[in-house]
């Protein structure tokens, strides 16, 4: 068994972190996939992230019901999780936020691309969803069943990052260190090309060979990486409840360096 008091701390990390780096505001949500049970996940109830205590911390059944209802009122959009945790066995946490940045980019025909180093890691694909294209031009956008959620999750396919058009950005990683960082740097990226495409002419994107070459040189638990956790961590005002090893460390295949 996992330590799973550990895992919820680091769930309240992600939360604040996430706030801090404007990422979220009121709105948007981060999950993990439960530790010990594939079939769940660990979401707060709806709180606005800054807000998020580790009392807020609910389990929840890949269908999006919680595992005890206690009444609580929950995130209309934690559908994005469940969908994304199901059809992705690889996923281990998800980002849902509607970060400015990102935005111009799911509306436009100006595709989102890594140009930065510190974005290589949503990959050289971001696709968008345009979730009129299958429920209609009369939806209030905004993802709230698992139908809704299952045709996201396969426009996101084997990607990392799924634009959402005119709402923002889902993201999904191997781990919370890994989900966090991604979702911290994804508007940054967008912001950068966007700065570059005010400059006019052609912009240049990372390589696929400099992508895989800083994916195949991460490894998400060193000490290198845990730097930018610690140190985010502390800026939102959560340092203290940083543990000295992530708690999903031990699950994960890739947490042996
Ligand atoms: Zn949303």
């Amino acid at each position: 068994m996992s330590d799973l008091s550990a895992l919820v701390r680091d769930l309240v990390v992600a939360n604040r972190i996430l706030a801090r780096e404007n990422v979220v505001d009121a709105y948007g949500h981060v999950s993990v996939r439960h530790p010990d049970n594939p079939h769940r996940f660990l979401l707060a109830a709806s709180v606005a992230p800054e807000m998020v205590e580790e009392g807020h911390i609910i389990e929840f059944n890949l269908d999006c019901t919680p595992v005890r209802d206690d009444g609580r009122p929950l995130y209309h959009e934690r559908f994005i999780h469940g969908g994304i945790y199901e059809t992705r066995p690889d996923v281990q946490a998800v980002v849902h936020a509607h970060a400015e940045d990102v935005l111009p980019f799911s509306i436009s025909v100006t595709p989102l691309r890594p140009v930065i180093h510190s974005g290589s890691f949503m990959g050289a694909h971001v696709p968008v969803w345009y979730m009129a294209d299958r429920f209609g031009c009369s939806t209030n956008m905004l993802v709230t069943n698992m139908e809704h959620a299952r045709d996201l999750a396969h426009c996101l396919g084997p990607n990392k990052v799924v634009l959402m058009r005119g709402h923002g950005f889902s993201a999904a990683a191997g781990s919370l260190i890994e989900v966090v960082r991604m979702a911290v740097y994804v508007p940054r990226n967008a912001r950068v090309q966007m700065n570059a495409l005010r400059l006019g002419g052609d912009i240049k994107p990372l390589h696929d060979g400099e992508i895989a070459a800083r994916d195949g040189g991460y490894k998400p638990y060193s000490l290198e990486t845990r730097r930018a956790w610690i140190y985010w961590a502390r800026k939102a005002g959560c340092g203290h409840l940083v543990a000295e090893q992530p708690a999903d460390h031990v699950h994960k295949p890739w947490g042996s360096e």
